[in-house]
């Protein structure tokens, strides 16, 4: 450790993306903390740091994926997005600003990772261990780790017998990789799939996509932005940001107040081109009931099939990326940008990885059912162990010795998905069961941290040491939670979303879905009534609801 950092600390951050970065500008800056955040990889930027692949940008607009004027109404003004949709270089470097602005490297321990995290009962005090060999203490336990930030590898059989390089689209090279005259395997077609496939069809001699599900990718529409659109979006940023967390998913687009079978067919279909032709998310707020009702899901569904039916030229391939086997935003739409396109190459090839499973990774290439397909490298786009994959590996114990993988085996419990009893002053940024992944996460990520950052005022003022959920406000959020899942067709997908993306993973819907707006109010509501649900104990504690 360097001299001049204090092993006791007000709050250890784990985590140094958008979440960690807020939250230690919060601690040390607003409230003058002691706080240190600790990183595993070498620079701020959390995913933009570790997700460059080919084709990396965000789904979210960039003017409203960046900070609010929560952060500053300076940095607003300053900075300018050149892409509707920015990529990963920008997104890195907006997050490198950030850092510098605030002089947030300075409390930033890079290059560590933490192996251990145990709540110390005497002390009151969690004692953070890292690789590093360092035991920090802290009264405050804050988890900035990220939704998909440990990498998913499967486990094929043979898979390291490949004797070519094999790279994983979340821990790409920083030097870039070369794919000149290459044959070249991808695995997976989720939304970075989507994203890296036409850039490595452009580069490589032969592409072959190994598909399992099939998505429904709508257009993404990006484009430069204009000085003109610039200067609007900054005018307006403050309505732009109340409309963000007034609305389900965080963006700043309205739900139409009809159902999608409220209106004929060809005035729906109407809607929708209007919709795509505008690109992103604007496709899932055509009708208020795609999420709620078959039927309804099923109209948005086949236009989408219908656009892929009309973009690509071979129909056997085009039934083949066609999705029937779930409803539409069941799992996370990737958006494309010539995607559909890239499979009238004549250097790519779609592999039904349903059809055909993978049976083994060879020496020289990929094994299905149908014989072996040769190739000079591997490409796993094959997604993360999200929500609970990074907290597990905190390898978190709180109170008696209960671990937080344990008490979850059998799915996350907790408190407005920020707190888990048991684990005393403990907080999880986008943590499991709030909107986090289902929504714009800058959104989610503020109000976590500003509720975070208020809750530990209100402690501190009214010189209370200790905070935990009670149990049955713990258990009325989970069942509240499930209640909510089970209203919409988001249990349907095996999608990431409900962890079945990972062998043996608990199956359930792991972010929120009753909307940011309604969420942000339950949060708010609850700090109003002096932190209702939790117990509050130490010095001057005065209540335990
Ligand atoms: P992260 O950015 O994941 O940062 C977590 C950090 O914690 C990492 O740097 C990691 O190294 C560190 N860490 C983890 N464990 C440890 C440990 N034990 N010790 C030390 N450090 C540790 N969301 C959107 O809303 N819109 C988008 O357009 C969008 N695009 C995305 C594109 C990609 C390719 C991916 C993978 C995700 C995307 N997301 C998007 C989700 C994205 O993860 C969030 O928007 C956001 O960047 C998360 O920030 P974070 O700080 O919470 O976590
Ligand atoms: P993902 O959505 O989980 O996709 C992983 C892909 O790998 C899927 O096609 C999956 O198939 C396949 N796969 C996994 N294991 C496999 C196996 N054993 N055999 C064959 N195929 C296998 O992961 P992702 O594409 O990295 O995206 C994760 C999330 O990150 C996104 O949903 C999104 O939230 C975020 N993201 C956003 C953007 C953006 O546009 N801004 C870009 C990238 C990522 P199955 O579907 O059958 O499981």
């Amino acid at each position: 450790m360097s001299e001049a950092v204090s092993t006791d600390l007000d709050a250890v951050v784990v985590g140094a993306g958008f979440s960690g970065l807020y939250m230690l500008h919060r601690l040390r800056d607003t409230l003058g903390m002691s706080a240190l955040v600790i990183e595993t990889a070498d620079d701020v930027g959390g995913t933009w740091y570790w997700n460059r692949y080919p084709g990396a940008r965000c789904d979210s607009e960039s003017y409203f994926y960046s900070f609010s004027d929560r952060l500053s109404e300076d940095l607003l003004e300053e900075w300018t997005w050149t892409e509707r949709f920015a990529g990963q270089p920008e997104i890195l470097r907006y997050l490198q600003t950030v850092a510098e602005r605030f002089d947030l490297r300075r409390d930033i321990r890079f290059g560590t990772t933490v192996t251990a995290a145990s709540w110390d009962e005497d002390a009151g005090r969690w004692q953070v261990d890292t690789d590093a060999g360092d035991r920090l203490t802290a009264r405050f336990l804050i988890t900035a780790v990220g939704c998909l930030s440990t990498t998913n590898l499967p486990e094929f059989p043979g898979r390291d017998s490949f004797r070519g390089p094999t790279f994983h689209t979340g821990l790409w090279p920083h030097e870039g990789v070369d794919f000149t005259g290459q044959r070249v395997a991808v695995i997976g077609t989720g939304a970075t799939g989507v994203q890296l496939i036409p850039e490595v069809a452009e580069q490589a001699a032969h592409v072959t996509v190994f598909q399992r599900t099939p998505n429904y990718d709508i257009a993404g529409g990006n484009h430069p932005v204009t000085p003109e659109f610039d200067r609007r979006i900054k005018d307006e940023y403050r309505a732009i940001w109340a409309r963000t967390r007034d609305t389900a998913f965080g963006f700043p687009y309205d739900v139409a107040e009809r159902t999608a079978l409220s209106v004929p067919e060809d005035e729906r279909r109407e809607i929708f081109e209007e919709a795509w032709a505008q690109g992103g998310f604007r496709l899932g707020t055509t009708f208020n009931d795609l999420l709620l009702d078959a039927d309804a899901n099923e109209t948005a569904a086949e236009f989408l099939r219908s656009k892929i039916r009309e973009r690509v030229d071979d129909p056997e391939v085009a039934e083949m990326l066609a999705p029937k086997d779930h409803p539409f935003f069941t799992k996370r739409p990737p958006l494309e940008n010539g995607y559909y396109e890239t499979y009238n190459r004549e250097n790519v090839t779609l592999v039904d990885a349903r059809r055909t499973p993978i049976e083994e990774i060879t020496p020289t290439g990929v094994r299905t059912a149908d014989g072996e397909y040769e190739v000079d490298a591997i490409v796993y786009a094959t997604g993360f162990d999200a929500m609970t994959g990074t907290l597990f590996r905190l390898n978190i114990t709180g109170r008696d010795g209960l671990g937080l993988a344990d008490k979850w085996a059998g799915g996350p419990r907790t408190y407005l998905g920020i707190a888990s009893r048991g684990f005393p002053n403990l907080f999880m940024l986008t943590g499991p069961q709030s909107p986090s992944v289902l929504s714009n996460m800058v959104v989610s990520i503020e109000q976590h941290v500003d509720w975070v950052a208020d809750c530990l005022r209100h402690l501190r003022e009214q010189g209370v040491e200790q905070i935990e959920p009670v149990a049955e406000a713990e258990d009325g959020w989970v069942a509240h939670h499930d209640e909510v899942t089970d209203a919409t067709l988001l249990p349907r997908a095996n999608s990431w979303w409900v962890g079945a993306n990972i062998p043996g993973k608990h199956r359930s819907l792991y972010p929120y879905v009753g909307g940011v707006g309604v969420y942000r109010g339950i949060c708010d509501d609850v700090a109003a009534k002096g932190y209702e649900g939790f117990a509050l104990s130490g010095a001057g504690a005065t209540a335990a609801v």
